[in-house]
């Protein structure tokens, strides 16, 4: 089951239960090491439904789905893309188009899941048309939710995926290159910037320094667990 379906159910949960959530050590078995309460699932789902009639900025009237973000709500790891394609508009999902799935091989390679080890998002949580670049005025209206997002999942580290994420996260104007190889902090978080993975996808050459990174982000988390 996806945490997104898990949602509703958690709050009916909480109201017998109250906040300690009880999992089936199959499940645990999964996660291990991962301590669960319900208001782990369930700021979260609270946040999501906030916002799910957001029009703070004008592609909340052009979007068919917000895509709020999926995968664990105590990831260690939170991945930040930029705004939601089209098959992520779509589906309400992020990275599910050919990028999405070469996120999904680096991440295995790095023996990471997806839906486990991971909470990946974007910096905005709609289409801009035509997959133009977020404008300032919609990160400035959507990254209040980014906020929110990371107070909840607490990550031991933010990766910003390629220039325009890193651009929005780290307030300066500079080239992926430039951004590369450093750690910065994004509200105390320790962040690091990386290639999206549709650069990778148009360019192969750029792989072997993604994979440098993802090494080092790999080696981040063993030393920061
Ligand atoms: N590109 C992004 O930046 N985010 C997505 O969710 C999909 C593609």
């Amino acid at each position: 089951m996806k945490y997104n379906q898990f949602y509703g159910y958690l709050d009916k949960i909480r109201q017998i239960y109250g906040d300690n959530l009880f999992l089936n050590p199959e499940i645990v078995k999964k996660f291990k090491g991962v301590n669960y309460k319900v208001n782990d699932f369930d700021n979260l789902s609270r946040l999501k439904n906030n916002i799910s009639d957001c029009f703070k900025c004008p592609l909340g009237k052009v979007r068919n789905n917000i895509v709020f973000g999926d995968g664990n709500p105590k990831a260690n790891l939170m991945l930040v893309g930029e705004a939601p394609g089209e098959k992520e508009d779509e589906t309400g999902e992020p990275f599910v188009g050919r990028a999405g799935l070469l996120l999904d091989k680096i991440l295995n390679s790095i023996k990471l899941k997806r839906e486990s080890n991971v909470f990946i998002t974007n910096v905005i949580k709609c289409r801009p048309q035509n997959n133009r670049d977020p404008l300032p005025s919609e990160v400035e209206k959507c990254e209040p939710y980014l906020t929110k997002q990371i107070q909840f999942i607490k990550p031991k580290l933010i990766v910003a995926l390629g220039r325009v994420a890193g651009k929005a996260l780290l307030k300066l104007d500079m080239s992926l290159k430039e951004m590369r190889g450093k750690l910065y902090e994004y509200n105390t978080i320790p962040l690091y910037i990386t290639y999206h993975p549709a650069a990778l996808l148009r360019n192969p050459n750029l792989k072997i320094h993604a994979w440098e990174d993802f090494k080092y982000i790999k080696k981040f988390l063993e030393n920061n667990n």
